[in-house]
């Protein structure tokens, strides 16, 4: 009998648990570990911050899906793998051997170029304490969120809608080191600027967090180098993700600087074949242009899952080309959305409506 663990919930894993609900496995005990019960889908986050979706509606349950799936499920923390003795090693101190693993367990927020971010914002990601942040935020006053990307967009927009709908006089800040959405196009950055003023949110472009304390967060504008300072009750850390630790510690896996675990085009580990990765938690060598989305780990599903069994059953495994192009959708508050496909950009209720029929449509199969 060998033993595959599937580390982590994430998208390509929900698959993986799927798949074997009409495939059992012959001579393979499979066991997922998951730090949580719940794996809450990234994707309807921003939804149900703005009172739309409910909690029912954007988790799946891990334990439940397990059983289905005739597949042992662990509630667990691992905190590193030592590939030559083929073992993990958790939180509690588990000591689990393995013939075959396979990591999706998504990436960890960035604290650490700012003293007292680890300390005092609010980390929702791993997401197990949305429920009680979101209601934390909602009872806050002075709500200040960190970052300029998608996420920190996404969030900031989704919690002033509520508080816009619930007549909560104050404002949500976003504080942001450049324009926000730089990184997606210029024509973002301008519809979503002109969006944050429609629906309310206080705007800090150009301003860079120098330390945070209690209840006061130190910025600087990039530009002019003026200090200030911004009172909170609540501050969310959504300013860029970083790698877990679990592949550094032994240094006998590839990683990249980072420490993402590096894998070749079979999703395989370059430096150990029986370990298998897919997801934010991995970096491609020769495909630069993979970002950090839900996207991906939902695209590298199929081939993930064609390739454990192959290499159960010593057949071919497949090759995963991740794609130049996907659709980005980000919600904007008020059911509207900003869409993006390459260089085509748009904005609009229609992207919302699009936006709900993907997501929806994906977390349907893993929640029945
Ligand atoms: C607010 C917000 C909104 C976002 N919206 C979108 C969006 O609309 N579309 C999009 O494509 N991306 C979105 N993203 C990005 C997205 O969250 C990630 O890119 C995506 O979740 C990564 O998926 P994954 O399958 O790699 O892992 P994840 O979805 O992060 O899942 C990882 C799983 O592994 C578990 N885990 C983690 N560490 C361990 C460990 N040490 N031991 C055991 N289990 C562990 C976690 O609990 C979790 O269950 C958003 C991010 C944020 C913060």
């Amino acid at each position: 009998m060998k033993t595959l663990i599937l580390v982590g919930g994430g998208h390509a894993h929900l698959f993986i648990l799927h798949q074997l609900k009409n495939h059992k496995l012959d001579n393979v005990q499979v066991c997922l570990i998951s730090t949580s019960t719940h794996q809450y889908y990234s994707g309807m986050l921003s939804g149900y911050a703005e009172g739309i979706f409910q909690q029912s509606e954007i988790r799946v349950n891990l334990r439940q899906l397990c059983k289905q799936a005739g597949v042992m499920f662990m509630q667990e923390k691992v905190e590193h793998i030592d590939p030559v003795k083929q073992n993990i090693v958790t939180l509690k101190g588990k000591e689990i051997t393995y013939d075959l693993i396979s990591f999706n367990i998504g990436s960890v927020l960035n604290t650490s170029h700012v003293p007292g971010a680890d300390q005092y914002a609010m980390l929702i990601k791993p997401y197990d304490q949305l429920p009680q942040q979101i209601e934390k935020v909602r009872q806050s006053e002075n709500v200040i969120i960190v970052g300029g990307g998608a996420s920190g967009v996404e969030i900031s927009l989704a919690l002033q809608s509520w508080r816009n709908q619930h007549d909560i006089p104050n404002t949500v800040h976003l504080i942001s080191q450049g324009n926000i959405l730089h990184e997606v196009s210029k024509k973002a950055t301008n519809i979503v600027t002109q969006r944050f003023q429609q629906v309310g949110v206080s705007l800090h472009q150009h301003n860079q967090v120098l330390r945070v304390e209690k209840d006061i967060v130190h910025v600087i504008h990039t530009q002019s180098k003026a200090k200030q300072t911004l009172p909170y009750d609540t501050l969310i850390w959504l300013a860029g993700v970083t790698a877990s630790s679990i592949f550094k510690y032994h240094h006998t896996l590839e990683t990249d600087e980072a420490g993402y675990l590096f894998v070749n085009n079979q999703l395989q580990s370059t430096s150990f074949s029986n370990v298998f990765g897919v997801g934010d938690c991995v970096s491609f060598k020769h495909h630069a242009h993979v970002t950090k989305t839900g996207v991906y780990a939902v695209k590298a599903a199929e081939t993930l899952w064609h390739n454990l069994l192959a290499y159960v059953q010593g057949t071919d495994l497949k090759t995963y080309k991740p794609q130049r192009h996907y659709l980005a959708i980000l919600s904007t508050g008020h059911r509207q959305a900003l869409l993006k496909y390459g260089t085509f950009v748009a904005h609009g209720r229609w992207c919302w409506t699009l936006k709900k029929k993907i997501d929806t449509s994906f977390i349907k199969k893993y929640i029945e």
